[in-house]
């Protein structure tokens, strides 16, 4: 066993306060689309088709949904914890505008530990004799707003003795941020037990009316650290996954939460009239939600996919190619990316894909601190993520917040990837 420390940068970096705040305000309207798109069968279906023919991952996801779907829901408190990642595109007038990246709705992680950057960048500043700078730094508390999620949950759950299950990785490699959630738990007395797929499926049962126990414990609350890859699944992995999924517990996220995150999803979202469609009689929302995206396109068989593609392969570097994986390091660039759809152009294959409008962010200087690497000054690009959270009770709302941000910091030469992928780093935005 190894403890590093979480690698950050050595100064905070700077973020635009309107860009800062305009995430902020869409967050809870983000939050209110993804439970929306959960809770709609034919749009899931429909999105999804081309991709679930290909791409046998999401295929495997869906059926489980529509199982569970023809089963029954035995489940009727819904729990969403979701990042939205953003990054500041400079205009050609120099204007940077926010620009989603993605949506992730199953293990959004680093609420956890970003809860103590500001802490770590307060210091740093105030050892180089800028107090007044310190004290500009925002508190910022996720793993409490992902806790309180949680707890509501549990709480509505209603039964006192279960318990909130972290389903976790096999080999844990970021159990100090869960931790961070974890202790808010237990300091409103609420039991956590850590348990991995395969606990689970030996140890995992239900009841007549489908409660979930765990060696005789049960089990309120599951909440997925684990489970958003295919490396992630054996077939005994899977049949865990479906039994946690038939189950009452409140799963965080339920499958059709996951699926609602797929990047296919995303792209489809940004057809004009499809927010319109699934947010009914909320403009506002829906305003705020597309001032947000980027240029998305489908690579579905058919002439619009063909246009698309061949202006990618003439124009590589005006795109980012993304196959439907979490995670970083998955998604292709530039001359990769024009050999990747030369190959599949014409084959079906394509449609695992979709593009992207590629984000050209201003990079800025700093340090990025990491265990074992040399100390170098980088030019840097930074990824805004807000965390939102939301309860549903039946069709009613309880709750639907933003729970905080996390700011990821990586050098220009990495196109790709996050903290856990060991190219971002933690940061703290200091706004201007
Ligand atoms: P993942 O699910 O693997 O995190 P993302 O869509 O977040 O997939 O992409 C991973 C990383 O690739 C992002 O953190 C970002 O650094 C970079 N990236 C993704 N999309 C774009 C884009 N449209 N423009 C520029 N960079 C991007
Ligand atoms: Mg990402």
């Amino acid at each position: 066993q190894v403890v590093n420390y979480a690698p950050f940068t050595l100064l905070p970096s700077v973020v635009p306060s309107a860009l800062f705040e305009q995430a902020y305000a869409v967050q809870q309207d983000f939050n209110l689309l993804v439970d929306a798109i959960s809770q709609n069968k034919e749009f899931l279906e429909h999105t999804l088709a081309s991709t679930i023919k290909v791409d046998d991952f999401t295929a495997q996801l869906f059926r489980i949904h529509m199982q569970v779907l023809e089963e029954g829901l035995a489940q009727s408190v819904f729990l969403g914890i979701n990042r939205s990642d953003y990054m500041f595109d400079c205009g050609v007038d120099g204007t940077p505008a926010l620009k989603q990246i993605e949506i992730n709705t199953i293990a959004a992680s680093f609420g956890g530990l970003t809860s103590r950057t500001a802490a770590v960048h307060g210091r740093v500043l105030k050892v180089l004799g800028k107090p007044k700078e310190a004290s500009h730094l925002l508190p910022n508390n996720p793993s409490r707003g992902l806790a309180l999620g949680i707890a509501k949950a549990w709480e509505l759950y209603g039964s006192e003795s279960a318990v909130v299950m972290f389903l976790v990785e096999e080999i844990q490699r970021n159990i100090f941020d869960q931790r961070c959630v974890e202790n808010e738990l237990w300091n409103r007395n609420i039991r956590v037990i850590r348990k991995r797929f395969r606990d689970v499926f030996e140890k995992g049962s239900l009841d007549d009316a489908k409660r979930l126990y765990m060696d005789g414990q049960e089990v309120a609350v599951v909440y997925y650290r684990e489970g958003y890859v295919p490396k992630n699944y054996d077939q005994q992995n899977w049949e865990a996954r479906l039994l946690l999924e038939r189950s009452r517990a409140v799963k965080c996220p339920d499958i059709a939460t996951q699926l609602a995150g797929t990047k296919k999803v995303q792209q489809e979202l940004s057809r004009p009239g499809m927010l319109e469609r699934l947010l009914p009689g909320r403009a506002e929302a829906v305003a705020r939600i597309r001032a947000t995206f980027a240029g998305l396109y489908s690579l579905d068989m058919g002439e619009e996919g063909d246009k698309i593609a061949a202006r990618a392969i003439a124009d590589p570097d005006r795109f980012v190619l993304k196959p439907q994986r979490e995670g970083g390091g998955n998604n292709l660039y530039g001359e990769e990316l024009r050999q990747v759809l030369e190959k599949i152009r014409d084959s079906p294959e394509r449609t695992s894909y979709i593009l992207m409008d590629k984000i050209k962010p201003q990079p800025a200087r700093n340090y990025l601190l990491r265990a074992h690497s040399p100390l170098q000054v980088s030019d840097c690009i930074s990824e805004l993520g807000i965390f939102g959270v939301y309860v549903r009770q039946g069709k009613e709302m309880v709750m639907n917040k933003a729970a905080g941000h996390l700011l990821r910091t990586k050098a220009i030469e990495h196109a790709d990837g996050g903290v856990a992928a060991g190219v971002a780093v933690l940061d703290t935005p200091y706004l201007v």
